[in-house]
C-alpha cells in the first residue's frame, strides 16, 4: 500500500492526497503534516511494515466537503483518490485519483461564493505581449484577450481568478507574483501552452474545423491561454470541460483598466481597516436581489466603460427606474423569486442539479413575462433591456409538464416527477402504494386470523417482508406460515401471498427508481439544452437587477444623473464621497465642488491640515468618475465627466513586506507605473508622493513628479495631487495649469475645527501635532513635540524654505505651526533684516551685513550674534 501511496503521489507532487483507506482519508508525510496544520486535526505515525513509520493525518469519509472547503481557502491543491474496487480481504484494493481539486475548479456551491464569479485564469506570454482566457466552470463562461503585457496586471486585478496558469518557462509578469497574488499560481508544461497545440486541442473540444468563428483567428496568444485552460481542465476536471460550449474573444480596450492598488485604494469591493464588504463601493450600491444580479452589478464596478453610448443606455434605464419607487418595487418583487439560474443550468447539464433547483429554476423564468411587461412600460427606448426577457416557454412548459410543483426527495424515489406525466410511472407508484397499504393491513388481518395479539409485520434489507411471532405463542402458528429466520426470543415467518406482495413493493420500486431517474436525467437533459435562450434571459435579468439596484441606490442617497462628454473637463458640484457620507451621521458630510480640465486647471495641488479630508476629496474625485463610468448616478449636485480611460491612484504609506519591498520602494514602483501608463485622458490621484524617505528627498521627488506631470506634453492627465509639502504650493505661481486649494480649518479657543471645507488656495500648516493630541498621544510626548516643532520652525523660518508663503502674501504667523499654541520664536536673521536701516548704509556695508545674515542663517543655532554686524570680512 505505500508503494501504491507513493505512484500516487509521484504523478500529484504538487497536490495534498487525499488516500481513501476504508471510512477515512488519509493523509501521509509531508502532506500529512500540512493536513494536521492547516486542518487543526491529530498528527500521528503509520507503521508500513519494516519498521517504517511515516506521519499520517486522516479525516472521516463523510466530512470530506467541510475539511476540503478549508485546505481549498489555504490555497492547496487537493487530489481525492478513492477505493476503485470492491475489498475482498485477500488483495491490495484498486485506487485511483478521481479528481483534483483546485481552486479555480471548485463546483461544490459550499465552496463558492454566490455573489462573485469564480474564475480560473491562463496567461500565455510572449514579449510585451500577452494572452489572457478565463472560464468560470459554475457557469461556463469562457473568454479570452490578447494585451500588450503591461496591462496583465489590470486585467486579472479586473477578473480576481482564484487560480492562474502560466507556463513552467515563463517569467511570471510583475503582478502574477506567487507572494502577492490573493491567487494560487499554477505552472503548467511550456508545452501546454504552445499555440498551435493549443489550437488544435480547441478544434478537437469544440469539434470545429476553424477556430475564425470564435474570433481566434491570428489571435494565437488568445488561442494559446485557451488551449492552456482547457488543457488543464481535462486533468482535473473532465465533467467540467464537457461542459464548456462556447468561446468569447474580448477586447479589453472597451473598459477602463484598473490597476491593483487603484482598485484597493478606491475600496470597490472591501473598505475600511478590516477590508468590509459594508464598507466599500459595492457594499454601498448593492441592493441586487439574485445572485446573477450581485455577481454583474460586481463587475460592472470594476470595469468601468469608455464608450458614451453604452453608457447612455445604462443611465436611460437607471433614470426610468429611479423615477418611481412603486415601479422599483414591482420589479423587485418578481426578483426575489429569481434564483442562480445560471449555476443552476450548468449543473443541469452535468447532471448534479438537485430537483428543487430545476423547479426553482422554473419559478425564475416564470418571472420574465412580468419583469417585461413592467420595464416595456417605459416605451421603445428600453427595448434593449426588456427584448432580452424571453419568457423560455418551452423550457417552462417542459419543467412544469414533468416536474411536481414542490418536488420530495431524490429522483427515484416517486416524488419528483409529476402526477400524470408518465402512466407507467404512476402506475408503479399506484402497485406501490397498493401493495404496501396491503402489507400494513395485514397484521390486523393475521393477528385476527391466528389470535396472536403480539404478531408484528416488518422488513428487514436481507430477509424482505415478514411475519414475526414470539417463542410463547410459536404453538398457535397457522400452516401456511413458512420459517425465514429464527431469533432468541422467536421466530419470522413468511406466506406465499406476502411474498408475492413483496415481490410487487420491490419491482415497483426498482422499476420507479430506474424510470422516474431516467425522467428527471431526460429532463435536465432537455433543458439544458436550451441552455442558449435561459442565458440570454438569465443576463437580462441580472442587467435589470444591477440597475434596479443603482436606480435603488441613487434615489436613496440623492444621487444625481452625470452629463458624459469627450472634452477634458471634470466639473462636479456639491460631490460627496459615496462611502464616508454613509458612515456618517446625515448632514454631517460636507459636500464639495471640484474643477479639473486638461487646458486650464490640469494639476490641482491639495494642502490642508492632517485629519482635514485631503484623501477622502481625492477618492471621492476618483470614485464620482468610476461611477459616472459605471452607467450609475453619482453623489453630487451636479457633475459633468469629460471621459476618461484610466484612473490612477497612489494613495498613502503602504506596506508590502510580504513581497519584500520596503514602502518607499512600492511607493516609487506604483509612481513609476503611472508616469509610464497615463495619458491624455488619464485621471491621476497622488496622495502623499514622496513621503516615505527624508524630507528633503521626499519634496524634491514630489515637486519632480508633479512638475512633469504638468510639462510633459505626452501626458496631461488630469491630476489632483494631495501634499503636506507646503512648498509645493508655490508651482502654480510658476505653472499655468497647475492651481492649489486647500481644506479649510477654523480655530476656536486654541481648538481645531475641521470644516472638511475646500477652498482656493495653499495651507500652510499641517497640525499634525495637534491631531497627536486629539489622538491621546501622552502628555510629555506632546509637550516635547510642541517644543520641538518650535525648534524646527524657527529654524525654518530662518532657512530658505519660508520664503514661500511670505512672498504669497501670507500672514507671517502663519507659516509657523506653533502659532495657535504659543508666540513664535522670531528668527534673528528676520529679526536683523528689519533693524537695518536700508538708506543708512553703504554698498560695501549692505553687501558685508548679506554675508553676515548668510552665516547666521546657515547656522541658526551657533554663537550667532558674536558675527554681527561689523567684523564680517568679505
Ligand atoms: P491625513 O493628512 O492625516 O491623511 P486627510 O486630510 O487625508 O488626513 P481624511 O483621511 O480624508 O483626511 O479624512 C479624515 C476624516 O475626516 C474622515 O475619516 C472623515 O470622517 C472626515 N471627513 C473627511 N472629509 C469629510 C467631509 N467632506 N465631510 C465630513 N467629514 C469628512
Amino acid at each position: 500500500m505505500r508503494r501504491q501511496y507513493l505512484d500516487v503521489k509521484a504523478r500529484h507532487p504538487d497536490a495534498v492526497v487525499l488516500f481513501r483507506m476504508g471510512d477515512f482519508y488519509e493523509t501521509f508525510d509531508d502532506d500529512a503534516r500540512v493536513a494536521a496544520r492547516d486542518l487543526e486535526i491529530v498528527l500521528t505515525q503509520r507503521d508500513m511494515g519494516g519498521g517504517v513509520k511515516v506521519p499520517l493525518a486522516g479525516i472521516p469519509y463523510h466530512a470530506l466537503d467541510s475539511y476540503l472547503a478549508r485546505l481549498i481557502k489555504k490555497g492547496h491543491r487537493v487530489a481525492i483518490c478513492e477505493q476503485t474496487s470492491e475489498p475482498d480481504g485477500r488483495r491490495l484494493v484498486d485506487r485511483e485519483v478521481v479528481r483534483v481539486v483546485t481552486p479555480g475548479t471548485v463546483v461544490e456551491p459550499a465552496l463558492l461564493e454566490e455573489s462573485a464569479n469564480s474564475y480560473l485564469a491562463a496567461v500565455a506570454m510572449d514579449g510585451n505581449r500577452a494572452g489572457i482566457a478565463y472560464v468560470d466552470v459554475t457557469t461556463g463562461e469562457f473568454a479570452a484577450t490578447e494585451t500588450p503585457a503591461e496591462w496583465v496586471g489590470a486585467e486579472l486585478a479586473r477578473l480576481a481568478p482564484r487560480e492562474v496558469l502560466l507556463a513552467a518557462d515563463a517569467t511570471a509578469p510583475p503582478a502574477v507574483d506567487a507572494e502577492r497574488a490573493p491567487y494560487l499560481l499554477t505552472r503548467r508544461s511550456a508545452s501546454a501552452f504552445a499555440p498551435e497545440a493549443a489550437r488544435r486541442m480547441l478544434l478537437d473540444h469544440f469539434g470545429a474545423v476553424t477556430l475564425e468563428a470564435f474570433g481566434l483567428d491570428g489571435a494565437p496568444l488568445a488561442t494559446a491561454a485557451a488551449g492552456a485552460v482547457a488543457d488543464y481542465l481535462g486533468d482535473t476536471h473532465k465533467a467540467a470541460l464537457g461542459l464548456l460550449h462556447g468561446l468569447r474573444v474580448y477586447s479589453t480596450d472597451s473598459f477602463m483598466a484598473l490597476d491593483p492598488q487603484t482598485r484597493r485604494n478606491l475600496e470597490l469591493f472591501e473598505g475600511g481597516r478590516r477590508g468590509e464588504r459594508a464598507h466599500s463601493l459595492l457594499g454601498v450600491l448593492d441592493a441586487t436581489k439574485t445572485p446573477m444580479g450581485a455577481r454583474l452589478l460586481r463587475r460592472w464596478i470594476g470595469e468601468p466603460l469608455l464608450d458614451a453610448g453604452a453608457l447612455e443606455q445604462r443611465l436611460d434605464a437607471v433614470e426610468w427606474l429611479k423615477e418611481s419607487g412603486s415601479r422599483r418595487s414591482r420589479v423587485e418583487r418578481c426578483l426575489a423569486q429569481v434564483s442562480d439560474v445560471e449555476r443552476a443550468l450548468h449543473r443541469m447539464g452535468a447532471g448534479a442539479a438537485p430537483p428543487r433547483e430545476v423547479a426553482a429554476l422554473r419559478r425564475a423564468l416564470e418571472q420574465a413575462p412580468p419583469l417585461r411587461e413592467v420595464i416595456a412600460e417605459a416605451g421603445d427606448w428600453l427595448a434593449w433591456l426588456w427584448d432580452g426577457l424571453d419568457p423560455c416557454a418551452e423550457a417552462v412548459g417542459l419543467i412544469a409538464a414533468a416536474l411536481a410543483d414542490e418536488p420530495q426527495g431524490e429522483p427515484g424515489q416517486g416524488g419528483v416527477i409529476r402526477q400524470g406525466f408518465s402512466r407507467e410511472l404512476d402506475e408503479l407508484r399506484g402497485a406501490s402504494t397498493d401493495a404496501r397499504a396491503y402489507i400494513a393491513g395485514l397484521e390486523k388481518r393475521e393477528r385476527e386470523r391466528s389470535g396472536i395479539p403480539s404478531l408484528k409485520v416488518g422488513y428487514n434489507k436481507v430477509f424482505g417482508y415478514y411475519l414475526e411471532v414470539t417463542n410463547p405463542h410459536l404453538a398457535r402458528v397457522p400452516d401456511d406460515y413458512i420459517r425465514r429466520q429464527t431469533l432468541t426470543n422467536g421466530e419470522r415467518f413468511y406466506t406465499p401471498e406476502l411474498k408475492e406482495y413483496e415481490s410487487r413493493v420491490l419491482n415497483a420500486r426498482e422499476r420507479m427508481e430506474e424510470l422516474e431517474g431516467a425522467l428527471y436525467r431526460q429532463l435536465c437533459r432537455q433543458v439544458a439544452g436550451m441552455a442558449e435562450a435561459i442565458t440570454r434571459t438569465a443576463q437580462a435579468m441580472a442587467a435589470v437587477d444591477a440597475l434596479t439596484s443603482l436606480a435603488e441606490a441613487a434615489a436613496r442617497y440623492g444621487y444625481v444623473r452625470p452629463a458624459l462628454d469627450d472634452g477634458g473637463a471634470i466639473e462636479v458640484r456639491g460631490g460627496r464621497h459615496p462611502v464616508v457620507e454613509r458612515l456618517l451621521a446625515a448632514g454631517e458630510f460636507v459636500p464639495n465642488d471640484l474643477a479639473l480640465s486638461r487646458d486650464e486647471r490640469q494639476v490641482l495641488v491639495v494642502t490642508g491640515p492632517n485629519m482635514a479630508g485631503k484623501s477622502t476629496y481625492l477618492r471621492q474625485a476618483a470614485l464620482i468618475v468610476l461611477l459616472a463610468q459605471v452607467g450609475s448616478f453619482v453623489p453630487a449636485d451636479s457633475a459633468r465627466i469629460g471621459l476618461v480611460d484610466r484612473i490612477f491612484t497612489r494613495v498613502g504609506l503602504q506596506d508590502d513586506l510580504g513581497a519584500g519591498q520596503s514602502t518607499f520602494m512600492v511607493e516609487m514602483v506604483e509612481t513609476a507605473g503611472i508616469l509610464h501608463q497615463a495619458t491624455g485622458r488619464s485621471l491621476v490621484v497622488l496622495d502623499e508622493i514622496g513621503r516615505g524617505t527624508s524630507t528633503y528627498d521626499g519634496l524634491s521627488i514630489a515637486q519632480a513628479v508633479a512638475e512633469h506631470v504638468h510639462n510633459d506634453p505626452r501626458l496631461g492627465c488630469r491630476t489632483l495631487f494631495a501634499t503636506h509639502y507646503h512648498e509645493l504650493t508655490e508651482l502654480a505661481a510658476r505653472l499655468p495649469r497647475v492651481h492649489n486649494c486647500s481644506v479649510a480649518v477654523a480655530e476656536q479657543g486654541g481648538d481645531v475645527v475641521f470644516l472638511h471645507r475646500i477652498a482656493p488656495g495653499g495651507a500652510d500648516r499641517s497640525y499634525g501635532v495637534h491631531v497627536a493630541q486629539l489622538a491621546g498621544m501622552p502628555r510629555p510626548v506632546l509637550q516635547r513635540a510642541w517644543e520641538l516643532l518650535a525648534a524646527h520652525e524657527g529654524e525654518r523660518g530662518a532657512g530658505a524654505g519660508q520664503g514661500v508663503a511670505q512672498r504669497r502674501g501670507a500672514p507671517q504667523a502663519a507659516s509657523v505651526q506653533l502659532g495657535m499654541f504659543g508666540a513664535p520664536h522670531p528668527s534673528p536673521v528676520v529679526e536683523e533684516l528689519l533693524a537695518l536701516d536700508l538708506n543708512a548704509v553703504s554698498p560695501i556695508e549692505a553687501l558685508n551685513r548679506l554675508y553676515a545674515l548668510q552665516a547666521l542663517a546657515r547656522n541658526a543655532d551657533g554663537p550667532s550674534d558674536a558675527n554681527l554686524p561689523n567684523d564680517a570680512t568679505p
